[in-house]
């Protein structure tokens, strides 16, 4: 038979790179059996024999730090210098995987006379995770070395627009000494994440993506029992009062929502303009007028994405939005998207309820603070939300009331650096815990409690 292949093409020229193997649901099953099978031997190295090959991870993301983003750069369509910041994301994580014999110490604690409880940590077994396009190094990279460190062994599921990266990532681990039964990439689409869900011997599955999937992946995946963590879309509030510092705040914002071209989940989405903001929002139309596409905007990702971007402007103009920066029709090579300003938005809007994906700014204006905190809580997705105002109480009062797992003063994209954690709230995530950080450890790991007692000669009884 036959492989099918898919091809992967350039966001920033539309001509197709190369082409890859896609993998069957046999392929998979051969992948699990193999993880399997070398498990005992990975899981049998002391967590300090594995950080020590971690170590050897990071170095190999650092001397690939280039190679690297220039197939991020490829594949995705992003800016070389946002390819970069990705795998220095990435790297960040994995000093983090790094410290677990630090971290990931367990509690002991002598219960009763002679008697001594503690923890152990074991690995949950075969995992799998599930990845999307826009960060074909950073995502992947989130769960990666904390779950391989823990004794896990691990399937990659990329997008199937971004393969290229993960494959290198493979190639980058199986050198630092990670066996290569340990770590699989499997490339495919909806039918191996159907199989990944429904695999009798993975233990655990983490997802990001849109929360449609995210959602449906949640259910059938924990419907199998497994353990789920899924990350999905999002839409981020940033709310500003007319104290908020201009140039500073301007200039955040119009980074946040055309950073990866809009195409991240930490995006701004909506500008929620308390009373008199003029002077900042027409700065940030001023910053956003010199960011150009191709030179410090990257590409969308499809041809089909882009024109889906273009509607939904259209169809918010049509519903009354007023456009202040046109960022539609771009004639350039590539699947380009400018940046785009809607102003008068209102929640009622279609471009109010979809997440847009693409350098979009709306702009919705209210009379208070109460009315701005009350329009981010009315929106489902809760991933990043913001704040930007010089006034400590406010800022610290706003930032109580906003209903999101991520908030930011006076900050963008207000992603935590490790070792704190990512991972929204409402539709932006399914499952507890959070996919980076110390809930990571329980997420990718077993707690075994164990009591002992080495005194026969005692009658101690269990509660004395
Ligand atoms: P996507 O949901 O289309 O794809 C994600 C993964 O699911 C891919 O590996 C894909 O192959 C697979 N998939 C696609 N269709 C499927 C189906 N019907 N059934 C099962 N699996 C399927 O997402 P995307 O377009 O690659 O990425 C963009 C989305 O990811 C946005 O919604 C963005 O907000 C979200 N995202 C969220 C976070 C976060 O941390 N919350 C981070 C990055 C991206």
């Amino acid at each position: 038979l036959e492989k099918q292949t898919i091809a992967v093409v350039n966001p920033a020229t539309n001509q197709e790179i190369v082409k890859v193997d896609m993998n069957t649901v046999e392929d998979l099953n051969e992948a699990v059996s193999k993880a399997n099978k070398a498990l005992p031997s990975w899981k049998g190295l002391t967590l300090k024999a594995r950080a020590e090959i971690m170590y050897n991870y990071r170095d190999g993301l650092k001397q690939n730090r280039t190679v690297l983003a220039d197939l991020i750069q490829a594949e995705n369509g992003k800016t070389h210098g946002e390819a970069l910041a990705e795998v220095d994301k990435a790297i960040e994580v994995t000093e983090f995987a790094c410290s677990m014999p630090q971290i990931a110490t367990g509690e002991t604690l002598e219960v009763s006379r002679g008697v001594t409880c503690r923890d152990q940590l074991e690995a949950v077994g075969v995992v799998a995770c599930i990845t999307p396009f826009n960060f074909p190094c950073m995502v992947p990279n989130w769960t990666i070395s904390i779950a391989l460190v823990l004794g896990n062994a691990m399937i990659l599921k990329p997008s199937e627009k971004v393969p290229l990266t993960a494959l290198k990532n493979a190639e980058i681990l199986h050198t630092a000494g990670v066996p290569k039964d340990m770590f699989q990439v499997i490339n495919g689409d909806r039918e191996i994440v159907e199989a990944i869900c429904d695999h009798p011997e993975i233990s655990a599955i983490s997802f990001v993506g849109s929360t449609k999937i995210a959602e449906t992946v949640y259910k059938r995946a924990s419907q199998n029992l497994k353990q789920v963590l899924c990350l999905g879309g999002a839409k981020n509030y940033l709310i500003v009062l007319p104290d908020a510092h201009v140039d500073m705040t301007a200039s955040n914002i119009a980074a946040s929502f055309t950073g990866c071209a809009g195409q991240r989940c930490m995006a701004a989405s909506v500008l929620v303009a308390v009373g008199d903001c003029e002077s900042i929002i027409s700065k940030v139309k001023e910053v956003s007028m010199t960011i150009t596409p191709g030179k410090d905007l990257g590409a969308i990702i499809t041809e089909e994405s882009k024109n889906r971007i273009e509607t939904l402007i259209a169809n918010a103009e049509r519903d009354g939005a007023t456009v202040v920066l046109d960022g539609r029709n771009i004639s350039m090579e590539g699947s380009y998207v400018g940046p785009t300003i809607l102003d008068n938005v209102t929640p009622e809007m279609e471009i109010s309820k979809e997440e847009v994906f693409g350098p979009v700014l709306c702009i919705m204006r209210v009379d208070n603070v109460e009315e701005a905190v009350s329009l981010q809580n009315q929106c489902n997705y809760g991933n990043g939300a913001g704040v930007f105002t010089q006034s400590g109480s406010l800022a610290a009062y706003v930032s109580e009331k906003l209903s999101a797992g991520m908030v930011g003063v006076n900050i963008g994209v207000p992603v935590p650096r490790e070792p704190f954690s990512f991972g929204g709230w409402n539709a932006s995530k399914f499952g507890t815990g959070d996919i980076t950080g110390k809930s990571s450890i329980q997420f990718w790991s077993k707690k075994k409690k164990i009591t002992t007692k080495w005194n026969p000669e005692d009658q101690i009884n269990w509660m004395s």
